[in-house]
């Protein structure tokens, strides 16, 4: 048996690797510098073509760029008109800002479990935890695979609930045939650098609603319109009025960010490609191993994997996660926990929301890992890790 690198064994590789890392080539430099050195930094028209891409990508009618995923998640809550007293359903198993999103609107997070085999909310869940109060589902496409579209579309349906997919995972996934973004009433994407691909900050919410649409330019700008047809007092003094009709805010994004993104969407086949590549070789050498639980997928989801996640069987492993986690780390293979159950946090904790409300996600929470994948990776840092997991595997087996 090797000796692994914490007990002054030889570590599988020099540099470290981290579970997530931007691509970017000259081509999205220079297209960054073309557009500081033109008129608009912000306002203009590389904005408007940055979401004239994300229609023609995804085939959704409408799309609004906002500055981050977390702000596209805010606008979509403020369009679905959520507000104090409603209930909005999502999952434990996410980063805090699908449900921080209720939270700013003064509404109430309701957490549904998930799956234990493939990680996303639940729908038999979704459904128990509906009141006379729930007014929307903020689904999360968790490491890039599509939640289960038909079933919450159903519940959606039955109770006249507002469906939000949280799609900062899932850009480039599709479900049964149709692309992620084309899917709920509204979807919203975030173009963080660890995400599939970047702009920096950035995010948007897309939909093929002509109201919803209305909202959300609305609410990502002020409340304020230029439109003549949308302001109350037409017979207006000169050229220079526009009118707030709503109470909105600034989350704008600017035209160079928008520039780096467009040049990032013209590779994105080629980013998916590659991550598909490592995901498959992933499966092929961890599916022999007893001591590790593979995300399961769903058939309809043709997932584009943002996270590639590893859950220890902690019955079959003589070591806790937190060693086996430090073990990968001294063979410099830097992993990541995504995610600890929201409603764990402090903050959530004061709010009244106690540990032991979702058991699937506890429980799958205590076992799983997020390995490095990202599509920079050569074919070599993808052995290394294999090689680190099954060295470490085999010490505390
Ligand atoms: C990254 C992320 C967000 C927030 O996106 P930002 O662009 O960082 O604000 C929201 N939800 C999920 C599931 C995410 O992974």
């Amino acid at each position: 048996m090797e000796k692994l690198a914490i007990h002054g064994g030889r570590p599988v590789r020099k540099e470290k690797l981290y579970y997530g890392h931007q691509l970017i080539e000259d081509d999205d430099i220079q297209s960054v510098i073309k557009i500081l050195q033109g008129d608009y930094l912000t306002c203009g028209p590389n904005v408007k073509n940055m979401e004239t891409d994300l229609v023609n990508y995804t085939g959704a009618k409408y799309a609004v760029a906002v500055s981050n995923g977390t702000a596209a998640l805010h606008c979509a809550c403020l369009a679905a008109g959520i507000g104090p007293g409603d209930e909005v359903i999502t999952t434990p198993i996410t980063f805090a800002a699908s449900s921080n999103c209720v939270l700013y609107c003064g509404a109430t997070p309701i957490f549904a479990d998930i799956d234990p085999e493939t990680y996303t909310i639940d729908p038999l869940s979704i459904e128990k935890h509906i009141t006379h109060r729930t007014k929307a589902i903020v689904a999360v496409d968790f490491t890039g695979q599509a939640v289960k579209i038909k079933e919450i579309k159903k519940i959606c349906n039955k109770y006249k609930l507002i469906f939000i997919e949280d799609a900062a995972h899932s850009i480039g996934t599709k479900y049964d045939g149709k692309m992620v973004g084309n899917l709920a009433d509204m979807t919203c994407f975030s173009f963080h650098p660890v995400k599939t691909i970047t702009s920096g900050e950035g995010g948007a919410v897309l939909t093929n609603n002509k109201e919803l649409h209305r909202k959300l330019v609305l609410a990502h700008t002020h409340g304020i319109t230029h439109d003549e047809e949308l302001m109350e007092d037409s017979h207006h003094e000169g050229p220079w009025y526009y009118e707030e009709v709503a109470l909105g805010y600034n989350y704008r994004i600017t035209d160079f960010q928008a520039a780096l993104f467009r040049s990032q969407l013209q590779k994105i086949g080629r980013f998916i490609n590659r991550r598909k590549e490592i995901v498959k070789r992933y499966e092929e050498a961890f599916k022999a191993i007893p001591e590790i639980i593979l995300q399961k997928e769903i058939q309809e989801s043709d997932t584009c994997r943002h996270l590639y996640i590893i859950r220890l069987d902690l019955e079959k492993l003589k070591c806790t996660r937190r060693q086996f986690f430090d073990a990968m780390s001294e063979e410099n293979i830097q992993c990541q926990i995504h995610y600890i159950p929201v409603y764990w946090f402090p903050y959530y904790r004061h709010l009244g929301y106690e540990k032991g409300l979702c058991p699937n996600a506890e429980d799958v929470y205590r076992g799983i890992m997020s390995i490095p994948l990202y599509p920079k990776m050569t074919d070599q840092d993808v052995e290394d890790v294999i090689h680190a997991v099954k060295k470490v595997v085999e010490y505390y087996r």
